[in-house]
């Protein structure tokens, strides 16, 4: 499963990061961006950049997009 935050929405609150920060990071610029595995998908973002979600955080990734409180998180596949 892939997965990819669409910035032009994300409301800044933090929340995925605080529970997943091996699946996200927030920016310098105060927006979430997806994570994969060290680097961080800032470059450009958006549906341009697709992290692999480990089989094993699919269910915290779930648990994270439904928690989103601009549902600007998305799955792929
Ligand atoms: S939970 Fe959603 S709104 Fe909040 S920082 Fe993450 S992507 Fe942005």
């Amino acid at each position: 499963m892939r997965m990819w935050i669409d910035q032009s929405k994300c409301q800044n609150s933090g929340l995925c990061e605080e529970e997943a920060p091996e699946l996200f990071a927030v920016g310098g610029d105060f927006l979430a961006y997806v994570r994969e595995g060290d680097e961080v998908l800032d470059q450009p973002g958006g549906e341009a950049s697709q992290a692999e979600v480990p089989d094993h955080l699919v269910g915290l990734a779930e648990d994270c997009a439904r928690a989103c409180p601009a549902s600007c998180i998305h799955l792929v596949g």
